[in-house]
């Protein structure tokens, strides 16, 4: 039930505050988009800061416990996305931290590999059926350890020289005309400012690039996933062969059972933890449609409240349905509910090119692509265009300077942002946005103006592999 607002306005006085830096580039958000684009401005030789609201660094990837980096192959097993995403799995790989499948099997039809996963319950994340051929392949996707992964990120920036602070929220760009000049920030510490060159929206929700005045498209489907909020927690502790022992052998009553949890709005269905030493842990993603049918609004503190809310309570009620009647859960309990609600889409900004599902049938190869993607999940066209090309234009909001945009909140219609805006899309968006904005502080020029081909130059030296 939405509170009655008061209806009053107040005036806040203005007040002088504290420069806590001067920097070329400043990204607010730490989540994929974020830290690809520190990283990547801090190591092109740009005095960064990233700012993060919370107190470690991952957005979704870590503190939404969404921890499978999928679609980095297309259905044939040809690797598309490389450079800062490949680069932190290989790091990962070092902490025992990831799993995915062997390279030999990225296309595979192997029944057995396919079938691991179905039967994880992954295949949304792991198989596609190419129509090419009517069968099933696998796709190289990767687990990750959100753990692992908070302490690596951290490492990663630490080591690129870019200035991390945590707990500081991002609240509002400083303008100059149409300019950004910097963000304002609240912490602990206080109000307090940041002055940059060139500041990176990294926030998810454009947050601090719509302030600026840029225009954004808040459209939403309500039957896309993008629209729905979502809780993800894990169980750990269960015997998952007992569980899968009665499954089998009573189809039935399982069936019945989860008609019956679903009923009493809990979620039925659970991945495998596929992770090492996770063979008794399941993971509950489930996404929540709003209760009035229309698109999740995550700019809504109520809604966000009210979801949040119904959210726990639903994971609770899930978690003690399946102790109390499936075989296997008797003596699990919740190891971890994820801190932050999922938030799967939103706002996009209108930028100087928007990307719509036109361009995945045109193959254009644009003169500016930063990001060469795996298009895996448009049925027929995506049998036809196994690829699709991301111009730098859609990191740049129209009319704004001073800005990029790395983050889902890149422009682009609802349409194509639900397929692309996951966690190595955004750290691809990031290490390009990074990039150009240390070399538009370093020239004093624009981001929007930055050469083109030296950016794909420095990005292919970085490990992006371009057209
Ligand atoms: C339930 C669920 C399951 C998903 N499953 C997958 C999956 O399996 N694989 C996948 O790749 N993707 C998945 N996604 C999508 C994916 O998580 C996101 O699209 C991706 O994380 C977007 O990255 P981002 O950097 O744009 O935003 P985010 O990950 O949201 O990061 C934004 C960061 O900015 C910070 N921030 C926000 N506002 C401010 C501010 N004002 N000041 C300072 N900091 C701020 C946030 O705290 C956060 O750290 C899933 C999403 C959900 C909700």
């Amino acid at each position: 039930m939405r509170e009655q607002q008061s209806g009053k306005t107040i005036d806040t006085p203005a007040k002088r505050i504290n420069v806590w830096k001067e920097a070329d580039v400043v990204v607010v958000g730490g989540g994929p988009g974020g830290v690809g684009a520190a990283v990547s401005a801090a190591r092109s030789g740009a005095k960064t800061v990233l700012i993060e609201r919370y107190g470690h660094l991952g957005g979704m990837a870590t503190g939404g416990l969404v921890n499978i980096i999928p679609n980095m192959t297309d259905w044939s097993g040809k690797q598309h996305i490389f450079g800062i995403t490949q680069e932190l799995i290989d790091r990962l790989e070092k902490r025992d931290s990831v799993s995915y499948p062997k390279k030999a099997d990225w296309g595979t039809t192997d029944r057995k590999v396919v079938d691991y996963y179905l039967d994880a319950g992954l295949g949304w994340f792991y198989v596609r059926k190419d129509l090419n051929i009517g069968r099933e392949r696998v796709l190289y996707t990767a687990v990750v350890d959100p753990e692992v992964l908070k302490d690596e990120l951290n490492d990663m920036v630490r080591e690129s020289g870019a200035h991390l602070l945590l707990h500081s929220w991002g609240t509002e760009p400083l303008m100059e005309g149409t300019a950004a000049k910097g963000v304002v920030f609240e912490s602990k510490s206080g109000r307090q400012a940041i002055l940059a060159k060139v500041v990176i929206d990294s926030t998810g929700d454009g947050e601090i690039a719509i302030a600026s005045g840029a225009s954004f498209d808040g459209s939403l489907d309500p039957a896309l996933r993008t629209s729905k909020l979502a809780i993800v927690f894990w169980l750990t502790n269960v015997d998952i062969a007992s569980c899968e022992e009665f499954r089998a052998s009573h189809p039935e009553e399982y069936s019945r059972l989860m008609k019956e949890l679903l009923a009493l709005d809990g979620h039925p269905h659970y991945f495998k933890g596929i992770l090492q030493s996770q063979e008794r842990c399941v993971w509950f993603h489930f996404f929540q449609s709003h209760p009035d049918g229309k698109a999740c609004d995550p700019m809504d503190v109520e809604e966000l409240t009210m979801m949040d809310v119904r959210a726990r309570k639903r994971a609770l009620i899930t978690y003690e349905f399946f102790k109390k009647h499936i075989p296997g859960f008797e003596r699990s309990f919740i190891m971890l509910t994820a801190p932050q609600l999922g938030i799967q889409g939103g706002r996009r900004i209108i930028g100087e090119y928007t990307l719509t599902e036109r361009d995945m049938e045109s193959d254009e190869v644009f003169s500016d692509t930063i990001a060469v993607l795996a298009n895996n999940d448009f049925g027929e066209v995506s049998a036809l265009h196994p690829a699709l090309c991301v111009p730098f234009r859609c990191l740049v909001p129209k009319r704004i300077d001073g800005l990029l945009v790395a983050c889902r909140a890149f422009s682009s219609a609802d349409s194509i942002n639900h397929c692309f805006n996951i966690i190595p899309h955004c750290l691809s968006y990031g290490q390009a946005a990074g990039c150009a904005a240390a070399m538009a502080a370093k020239a004093g020029i624009e981001p929007r103006n930055v050469d083109y081909r030296e950016l794909r130059d420095r990005l292919v030296a970085q490990g992006v592999k371009l057209p």
